[in-house]
C-alpha cells in the first residue's frame, strides 16, 4: 500500500532502521530489530540508503523483507547525487518486483571523495528523481522528500529552501520527513511556513531519542540541529552516565512527542538507530497518548 494512501486516513506511527555495517556485509542481525519494531504495529518502517561502501544494495533487501515476510509497509530510501539514471532505473525496477510501493527520495550529500565529479553529475537535486521516477514508473511508487524544520545546511535562507521544497512537491513528493530537531518550535514554524506557500502535503516529525551524549553531539552538528538549553545542561551534568542520559534521552523524545500529537502532528517517524528497546521504551510511556495520535 501507498503511504500516501494511509495518510488519507490517519497521522502514522513510523521507524527509520539502517542496514547493519561490517566488514562481512553481514545484516542478519536487522532482523531481530524489525521483529522488536514489528511488536509495535507500526505504519511503515524506512531503510535509509548507503550510496557507497558495504550496505550498497541492502536497502532494497531490507525493504522487501519487511513488506513480504513481516507484512508491514517499508519505504526505500534513494539517494540520487552519485547515481547514474540507470542504476536508478535498476533499483526501482527490483523494488518493483518485490512490491515495495513506496520510495524517500533523496539528493545524498556529496561524496568526501577528492575524485568526485561534481562536473558530469547525472542529478543535482532530489526533485529531479521525483521527476525521473515518476516518468519511468508513472503509477507505481509513492515518493516522499525530506524536509529541513532548521534549515538544510546548504540553503542560504529558510526562504530559499522552502522554494526549493515546494518544487520538490510539485515534482512528486507526496508527504515529508523532517530531519531530526529537539526544539518542537522549529518545527511546528516549519509546518506553518510551508502551508502558507502552498505546500500543503503532510509533514510527518523526525524524532531521534539520544541515547548517547557523544553521539548526540556528533549527529547534531553533522545534521545541523540547535541543542536547547535545557537539553544541552542535562548533556553536560551526565555526560559520563550512559544509563542517566538513555533514560534522559528516552524522556526528552516522550516529551516532545506528547506535545506534537498535543497540536497535531500529522504523523511520528522515529529514528530508531536500530536500537528496538528505546522505541518501545517511549510506547510504554505513553500507549493512551499514542492512542490518541489517531483519535482510537
Ligand atoms: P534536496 O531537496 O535536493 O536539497 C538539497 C539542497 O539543495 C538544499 O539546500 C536545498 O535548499 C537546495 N536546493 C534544492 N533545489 C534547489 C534548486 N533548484 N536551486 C538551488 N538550490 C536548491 N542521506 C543518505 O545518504 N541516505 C539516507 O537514507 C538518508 N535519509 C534521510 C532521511 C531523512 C528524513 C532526511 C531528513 C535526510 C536523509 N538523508 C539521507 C540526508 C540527505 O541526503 C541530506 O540531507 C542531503 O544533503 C539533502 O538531501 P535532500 O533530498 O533534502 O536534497
Amino acid at each position: 500500500m501507498k503511504i500516501s494512501e494511509i495518510l488519507k486516513n490517519k497521522a502514522t506511527i513510523s521507524f527509520e532502521v539502517f542496514p547493519p555495517k561490517n566488514n562481512q556485509g553481514d545484516i542478519s542481525s536487522i532482523y531481530h530489530t524489525i521483529s522488536e519494531l514489528a511488536q509495535l504495529n507500526p505504519d511503515f518502517i524506512s531503510v535509509t540508503y548507503g550510496a557507497g561502501g558495504s550496505t550498497k544494495g541492502k536497502t532494497v533487501e531490507i525493504a522487501s523483507k519487511i513488506k513480504n515476510d513481516y507484512h508491514i509497509e517499508s519505504v526505500a530510501h534513494l539517494t540520487c547525487i552519485s547515481s547514474t539514471k540507470e542504476e536508478v532505473i535498476k533499483i526501482c525496477q527490483q523494488l518493483k518486483e518485490n512490491n515495495v510501493e513506496n520510495i524517500l527520495a533523496l539528493r545524498g550529500d556529496y561524496p568526501k571523495d577528492q575524485q568526485f565529479d561534481k562536473e558530469h553529475l547525472e542529478f543535482h537535486y532530489a526533485k529531479e528523481l521525483d521527476q525521473f521516477i515518476k516518468q519511468e514508473f508513472p503509477n507505481d511508487f509513492c515518493l516522499s522528500g525530506a524536509c529541513y524544520p532548521e534549515t538544510h545546511q546548504e540553503a542560504d535562507c529558510f526562504e530559499n529552501d522552502l522554494k526549493a521544497l515546494k518544487e520538490k512537491v510539485d515534482a512528486g513528493a507526496e508527504y515529508l520527513i523532517t530531519q531530526i530537531f529537539f526544539d518542537n518550535q522549529y518545527y511546528y514554524r516549519l509546518v506553518k511556513e510551508a502551508r502558507k506557500r502552498g505546500i500543503d502535503v503532510p509533514i510527518l516529525a523526525g524524532i531521534m531519542p539520544i541515547t548517547n551524549s557523544k553521539s548526540l553531539l556528533h549527529t547534531a552538528k553533522m545534521c545541523g540541529c540547535s541543542i536547547p538549553y535545557q537539553l544541552s545542561t542535562m548533556i553536560e551534568s551526565y555526560y559520563h552516565y550512559p544509563e542517566a542520559m538513555k533514560e534522559i534521552g528516552i524522556n526528552y523524545a516522550t516529551h516532545q512527542i506528547i506535545d506534537l500529537i498535543t497540536n497535531g502532528v500529522e504523523g511520528i517517524h522515529i529514528y530508531t538507530m536500530n536500537k528496538p528497546e528505546i522505541a518501545q521504551a517511549i510506547f510504554k510511556n505513553i500507549p493512551t497518548v499514542l492512542k490518541e495520535l489517531n483519535h482510537e
